[in-house]
C-alpha cells in the first residue's frame, strides 16, 4: 500500500505521466489542507486565522499557490494526452459515452477549483494591499500576485464580493465533487488505499485451488474423510454475487486508466478481450444489482452473457500481464478465471478444444488422444 498507492510506484513506469499525476495527487491533498482554514474563516467570520503561525504559514500559502498552478498545467497535459494525441488505451470502444465524459469531467472540476482557489487569493491579497479592514497582511502569494493588479480599478465592494463569490463556489465546488466522486472511476482516491492493501502478496501469477474440488479429491485418495453434511458450493462465478468482496472493491477502484488493456496480448492481437473492460462490466453489474434494489433480475441479466462475453473470457492467456500493469494492484485475471471456471464446472460448455483435451486428460492422464499404455511406443525403433 505504501509503494503503489502512497508512492505511486507503477506510474512512475512513465516518468512524466507519472510525475504529473504525482503533482495532481500531492497538490489535491495540501490544498485541501488549506481547506481547514477557509471553512474556519467562513464559519467564526475570521480573516486568515491561521496566519498567527507567522512565516510558516506564509511558506505554506506559497506552497498551496504553487502547487495549484502545478495542477492546473498538469490537468491541461492530461486533458490534452486523453482527448488530442492518438494514444490507444484512451480510444477504446469501453470508454465511449459516460466513461469518457467523466474523465473529461473530472479534469475540468479540478482545473476550476484550482482557478477559484487563486481567484479567491487574488481577491484578498488585493484587498490586504489596499488596507482594508478585516484584510490583515498575511499569506505569500507568488501566483495570485500577478492576478491581483486585475482588481486595481474595481471598487472595494466589488472586489470583496468577488472574493467572497470565489469562496462560496469553492467550498460548493469541494462538497459537490466529493459527493461526485461515488458515480465516477475518481472513486479511486479513496478506494486505491485499500484496494493495494487487500492485493494479493502470493507470487506472481499463482492460482487459487477450489477448495472444494481440493476436499473433494482428498476425500477420494482417502487422505481426508468425506463430509456428507458439507453444502456443494457453486464453482465459480457468474455473476457479480459469486465473486468475493475484494474483486468487488477492485471494481469500484478501477481508474479505468487502460494500462492493463495496453499491456494485454489478446488486446493487442486484435482479440475482444479487455481486462479494463472487464472491470467496468463488474461495477456496473453490481451497481445494477444495487440501484436495483434486490436481486429481481439475476436469473436472466448476469454478468456472463449480459456484459461480458464467452469470446472474451477464451481469449485470455492467463499471462497476468493486466495484473502487473495496474498501478492500484487490481486483479481482472481472477474474475476471468472464475467466471471460466462456472462455464466448465457447472455448465459444462467450454469450447469443443478444451472438452476434448480436459476428456484426455481425464482418460488417458494427458492432453492427447493416445492410450497411456502406448505413451513409450515412440522409443521402440
Ligand atoms: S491475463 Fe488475460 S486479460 Fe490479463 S493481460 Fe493476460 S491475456 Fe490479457
Ligand atoms: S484495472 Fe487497473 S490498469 Fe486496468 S484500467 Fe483499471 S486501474 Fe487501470
Amino acid at each position: 500500500m505504501i509503494r503503489l498507492a502512497f508512492g505511486q510506484q507503477k506510474m512512475q513506469r512513465n516518468l512524466l505521466v507519472g510525475v504529473l499525476h504525482l503533482v495532481v495527487y500531492l497538490g489535491f491533498l495540501i490544498i485541501n489542507i488549506e481547506l481547514i482554514e477557509i471553512i474556519i474563516d467562513g464559519v467564526f467570520g475570521t480573516h486568515r486565522a491561521l496566519s498567527f503561525l507567522g512565516a510558516g504559514y506564509n511558506l505554506a500559502i506559497a506552497l498551496f499557490e504553487l502547487f495549484a498552478f502545478a495542477v492546473i498545467v498538469s490537468v491541461v497535459v492530461f486533458w490534452i494526452r486523453r482527448n488530442l494525441m492518438h494514444i490507444k488505451r484512451f480510444r477504446s470502444a469501453e470508454l465511449k459515452g459516460w466513461p469518457k465524459l467523466d474523465a473529461n469531467l473530472i479534469l475540468i472540476i479540478e482545473l476550476v477549483l484550482m482557478f477559484l482557489f487563486l481567484g479567491m487569493n487574488a481577491a484578498d491579497y488585493a484587498l490586504q494591499l489596499r488596507e482594508v479592514a478585516h484584510y490583515s497582511s498575511a499569506g505569500a502569494f507568488p501566483i495570485s500576485g500577478w492576478i491581483a493588479p486585475v482588481f486595481n480599478n474595481w471598487p472595494e465592494a466589488k472586489v470583496i464580493a468577488f472574493g467572497r463569490g470565489m469562496w462560496w463556489a469553492h467550498i460548493i465546488g469541494i462538497l459537490g465533487f466529493l459527493n461526485y466522486l461515488y458515480y465516477s472511476k475518481h472513486l479511486h482516491i479513496l478506494l486505491a488505499f485499500p484496494n493495494t492493501f487487500y492485493a494479493s502478496l502470493e507470487p506472481k501469477g499463482k492460482f487459487e485451488n477450489n477448495a472444494t474440488v481440493t476436499r473433494e479429491v482428498k476425500a477420494m485418495l482417502a487422505m481426508e474423510a468425506a463430509d456428507p453434511n458439507q453444502e456443494i458450493e457453486r464453482f465459480g462465478a457468474k455473476d457479480v454475487t459469486d465473486l468475493t468482496w475484494v474483486q468487488l472493491m477492485n471494481a469500484y477502484s478501477c481508474t479505468e486508466c487502460g494500462r492493463c488493456t495496453a499491456a494485454c496480448p489478446a488486446n493487442q492481437t486484435g482479440k475482444l478481450l479487455s481486462p479494463r473492460k472487464i472491470m467496468m462490466d463488474t461495477r456496473d453489474r453490481a451497481t445494477e444489482i444495487i440501484t436495483s434494489k434486490g436481486l429481481k433480475d439475476l436469473a436472466d441479466h448476469t454478468l456472463l452473457d449480459h456484459y461480458i462475453s464467452r469470446e472474451e473470457l477464451w481469449a485470455c492467456t492467463s499471462c497476468n500481464a493486466c495484473v502487473e500493469a495496474c498501478p492500484i494492484g487490481i486483479d481482472p485475471l481472477s474474475i476471468i478465471m472464475k467466471m471460466r471456471q462456472y462455464i466448465v464446472m457447472e455448465e459444462s460448455t467450454a469450447p469443443g478444444d478444451l472438452n476434448a483435451m480436459m476428456t484426455n486428460i481425464e482418460n488417458n492422464g494427458a492432453p492427447w488422444a493416445f492410450n497411456a499404455q502406448d505413451r513409450l511406443n515412440w522409443v521402440s525403433d
